[in-house]
C-alpha cells in the first residue's frame, strides 16, 4: 500500500510542477511594461563621450519614466506611447521630430506609425516635415481618419486640421544632424515604444527621420504597419530600427508576432530568429523592442549597440546603449 501511494505521488510529480510553475507564470506578469529604443547602430563607448553618452541615458530615462506614470496611474499603453515617444521626438539627440536626420535635398521628411494591439487599428504619416511630433499625427490618422497611412502634404493638412503643433524646418534643424548630411554620413537614431498595459493591452509606435541623404520620397519602414511597428493582444508588440529597405522586405515586426501565433515561438525566440539570423542572413542591420501579452520583453539587434531601456511594474526604468552592459 504505501509503495502505491509512493509510487502515485511520483507520477503525479511532473504534473505538479509544471502546475506551480504555472502558477508562477501567472503572478510574474508585471502589471505594465514599457520598453522604449533609441535607435540602433554603430554605438561603441569610442564613438560616444563620456558627456554624451549622460544625456541620452538621461533621455531615455524621462522618457520611460513619462510613459510609465500613465501606466501606473491605470492609462492606456497607446497614451505611454505616444507620451514616451514624444519626449524622444523632442530630445535633438534623436532621430525623430527636432533632430531628424536630413535626405538629400537637404530638407527632413519624417515617417511615424503606431498600432493598437487590442482593436488592430492603426494609423501612420510618411514624408512629412512640419509636424512637430509625428507620432501624435500618426495617432490622430488612427483615431479621426477612416485610412492607416497619410502621406507628405495631405498628412501636414490633416495634422493642421486636427490642432496638431506645427513647425517651420528651422525648429528641426541640427547642427550634428547637417554636419552628418555635409559627410553623408548614416546615422540611426530613430525612436520606439512598445508598452502592455494594467487592461492586458499592447501597443506599438515608432517614429523616424529616416536614413540620412535617402532619396526624396523614399519611404522607411517606421511607418509601414507590420514592417517597422505591430501590435496584436493575441501576441506582442515590436517596434524596430534599422535598414528599412530590409524590414520592409522581411515584414519584421508582424514576422514576429506570426512566429508566437503559428508556431507558438516565445517572444525571445521569435526576435532572436528575425534579428539574429533572417535578418543578419540578408545583410540587414538593426534591431527591435518588444513586449509580449504576458509582460516578457526583448530588446533585439545586431548591431554593435542600440539606445534601449524598459520599465517594469514596481521596477526602476534602466537603460543601456552599448552591446554588452
Ligand atoms: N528604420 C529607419 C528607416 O529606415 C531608420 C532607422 O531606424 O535608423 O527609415
Amino acid at each position: 500500500m504505501k509503495h502505491t501511494i509512493r509510487w502515485l505521488l511520483w507520477m503525479l510529480l511532473p504534473a505538479v510542477m509544471a502546475f506551480l510553475s504555472s502558477c508562477n507564470t501567472t503572478s510574474d506578469k508585471p502589471d505594465y511594461v514599457l520598453v522604449i529604443h533609441g535607435g540602433a547602430g554603430g554605438i561603441n563607448k569610442e564613438n560616444i563621450s563620456a558627456e554624451k553618452e549622460k544625456l541620452y541615458r538621461i533621455k531615455l530615462d524621462e522618457a520611460l519614466k513619462a510613459g510609465s506614470m500613465i501606466l501606473q496611474e491605470g492609462g492606456s499603453s497607446l497614451d505611454a506611447v505616444e507620451a514616451a515617444i514624444r519626449v524622444l521626438e523632442d530630445s535633438p539627440l534623436f532621430n525623430a521630430g527636432k533632430g531628424a536626420v536630413f535626405n538629400e535635398n537637404g530638407e527632413h521628411e519624417m515617417d511615424a506609425s503606431i498600432m493598437d494591439g487590442q482593436t488592430l487599428d492603426a494609423g501612420a504619416v510618411a514624408g512629412v516635415h512640419g509636424i512637430r511630433n509625428p507620432i501624435t499625427a500618426a495617432r490622430a490618422v488612427m483615431e479621426d481618419s477612416p485610412h492607416v497611412l497619410l502621406t507628405g502634404s495631405g498628412a501636414e493638412q490633416f495634422a493642421i486640421k486636427n490642432g496638431l503643433s506645427i513647425a517651420d524646418s528651422s525648429y528641426f534643424f541640427t547642427q550634428g544632424r547637417w554636419d552628418s548630411y555635409q559627410k553623408i554620413k548614416d546615422k540611426h537614431g530613430t525612436v520606439g515604444a512598445v508598452a502592455l498595459d494594467r487592461e492586458g493591452n499592447l501597443t506599438a509606435g515608432t517614429s523616424t527621420g529616416g536614413m540620412t541623404f535617402k532619396m526624396a520620397g523614399r519611404v522607411g519602414d517606421s511607418p509601414i504597419i507590420g514592417a517597422g511597428t505591430y501590435a496584436n493582444n493575441n501576441t506582442c508588440a515590436v517596434s524596430a530600427t534599422g535598414h528599412g529597405e530590409y524590414f520592409i522586405r522581411n515584414v519584421i515586426a508582424y514576422d514576429i508576432s506570426a512566429l508566437m501565433e503559428y508556431r507558438g515561438y516565445s517572444l525571445h525566440e521569435a526576435c532572436s530568429t528575425v534579428i539574429r539570423e533572417k535578418l543578419k542572413r540578408m545583410g540587414g542591420t538593426g534591431g527591435v523592442i518588444a513586449v509580449d501579452k504576458d509582460g516578457n520583453i526583448d530588446m533585439e539587434f545586431n548591431t554593435s549597440g542600440m539606445f534601449r531601456g524598459f520599465v517594469k511594474a514596481g521596477g526602476e526604468p534602466k537603460v543601456y546603449l552599448y552591446g554588452k552592459e
